[in-house]
């Protein structure tokens, strides 16, 4: 992204939630990828489980190019497989597990067989207790323990099916001794970061611990967010939320984990909290699952997009239907249409603003709070905010205000970041030394944005000194005389 990207228009993301779309064989393209671009995605997701390293670079490099042909700034996550549990494979490739029969699970590398198979994972054994539940293939078999030792649990089958190769193993309801990154993890960590994604983000976290840990090996170096998807996770969720930079409701495996009909609950919580801290919240999974094969949506899937864009979630996002659908393109649209539909229903913002943090007294937390009251009051057509370390920005989006948010960085990485959170319009721009020069190039940039003509309004803030991070103490109203670009 060139620092001449600042003349292109962001006009035509009018919507305030972000999309972000997993890519995979359906979307690998360069061609794919700008046409999901283009459709409204502004975050790529890079599923660290499936795919070779090599592949994820043709992606990367497509996605700068989008974002160079563009100029607006776009996000990558790398979504790191994490210690996800899987049973060994089978003599015959699977077997048709029998209500009441047992079933063992144990350490051998033998093939499994009707009776056992193997779960190379020596650590899960000490964690196990007669009573413990094992949900295996997404929860649709179930295993209750009836004796362990430190090498084998012999198991009753509670709830039967055809089990196959290499099925995932859940253990809902225990904080298992398992490290936060896997080896395979932190190879995938040194790629992501050498290809200098933008966030990462960390399957089955179970403690804040497990997001400090990984926050140390990423270094500053991308932004990062923890899944959502184990009840230890949820029980720990103010810890969590307070360490990562966002977390994403990852409903999938928490479907799994907790009873489905909790999940809906759980996500209006874990965006309530992430809200409340400012922290970008992604809903994933299933969003608009039969979308895979169908061109259209079901009735309920748009409702379930218009539910966590009402609760106020930052992004949606779009899992197998881009990465391995037929209509990529298609369900972008639809979540483009329905965020949009949905943001401007009278209650939306309404709703929003009774959740904005009014309790935390900080001068930056003021500033921005009385930005959006003094831009709503005044009729102002953008807030502008300069940013050197993304955290005014945060700020500003968590007021969730009705004029649009422009802001200004000097960095491309934070503006790259910041292309997940809710309602920023983030520009690259060279940095400014004087108070003169910023209310100068906030109001160029919002004419040449098309936020704001002759006669019209906005509302500064900024920190002074600049550069200071979080440090706004500034606001200011500038009136648009129309020779600002002459
Ligand atoms: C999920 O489980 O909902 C999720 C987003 O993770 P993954 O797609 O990696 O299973």
């Amino acid at each position: 992204m060139s620092e001449s990207s600042e003349a292109n228009s962001i006009s035509g993301r009018d919507r305030k939630t972000r999309i972000v779309a997993t890519l995979g064989p359906a979307s690998s393209g360069l061609e794919q990828i700008r046409a999901l671009f283009h459709a409204g995605v502004d975050v790529f997701r890079l599923n660290m489980s499936h795919g070779e390293q090599a592949d994820k670079v043709a992606l990367v490099d497509a996605i700068r190019t989008v974002e160079e042909e563009t100029g607006r700034p776009i996000a990558i996550l790398a979504d790191l497989q994490g210690p996800k549990l899987r049973v060994g494979t089978f003599a015959d490739g699977s077997v048709e597990l029998q209500e009441g029969q047992d079933f063992t699970i144990d350490l051998s590398a033998e093939p499994g067989t009707q009776e056992r198979v193997g779960l190379p994972h020596k650590e899960i054994f000490a964690a196990l207790e007669p009573g413990t539940h094992l949900l295996l293939d997404d929860g649709k078999i179930k295993l209750n323990v009836e004796e362990c030792s430190r090498d084998s649990a012999r198991c009753s089958v509670l709830v039967g099916g055809k089990l196959s190769d290499r099925k995932g193993v859940n253990v809902p309801n225990a904080v298992l001794p398992l490290a936060a990154l896997t080896p395979k993890d932190r190879k995938d960590l040194t790629f992501a970061l050498k290809q200098n994604v933008d966030w990462i983000a960390l399957s089955f976290v179970q403690r804040a611990a497990d997001v400090a840990e990984a926050k140390k090996l990423v270094s500053g170096k991308a932004a990062v967010m923890a899944k959502i998807e184990k009840p230890a996770a949820v029980e720990a969720l103010d810890e969590i939320v307070e360490l990562a930079d966002g977390v994403m409701v990852a409903r999938g495996d928490l479907g799994v984990e907790e009873p489905v009909e909790k999940v809906p609950g759980i996500q209006k919580h874990i965006i309530s909290v992430a809200r409340e801290a400012g922290k970008p919240v992604v809903v994933a999974t299933q969003m608009l699952e039969s979308m895979i094969n169908s061109p259209v949506p079901t009735r309920a899937e748009v409702s379930d997009v218009a539910t966590a864009v009402m609760d106020g979630a930052d992004a949606v996002m779009l899992s197998a239907e881009s990465a391995v659908g037929d209509y990529p393109t298609e369900a972008v649209g639809v979540m483009n249409r329905v965020a949009i539909r949905i943001e401007g229903e009278p209650t939306y913002l309404a709703n929003r603003r009774s959740e904005s943090a009014t309790q935390n007294s900080s001068t930056a937390d003021s500033i921005t709070a009385a930005a959006r009251q003094v831009a709503g009051s005044i009729g102002a057509k953008a807030i502008v905010t300069f940013t050197t370390s993304g955290s005014t920005a945060l700020r500003a989006a968590r007021e969730r205000p009705s004029a649009p948010i422009l802001t200004l960085t000097p960095r491309t990485e934070i503006a790259r970041r910041l292309s997940i959170v809710w309602g920023l319009h983030t520009v690259k721009t060279k940095d400014i030394k004087t108070f003169e020069e910023m209310i100068g190039k906030s109001k160029r940039m919002a004419i040449r944005h098309g936020m704001a003509s002759a006669g019209d309004r906005i509302v500064v803030t900024a920190g002074v000194p600049f550069g200071t991070p979080g440090a706004t103490n500034v606001l200011h109203i500038a009136w648009i005389s129309g020779n600002e670009l002459k």
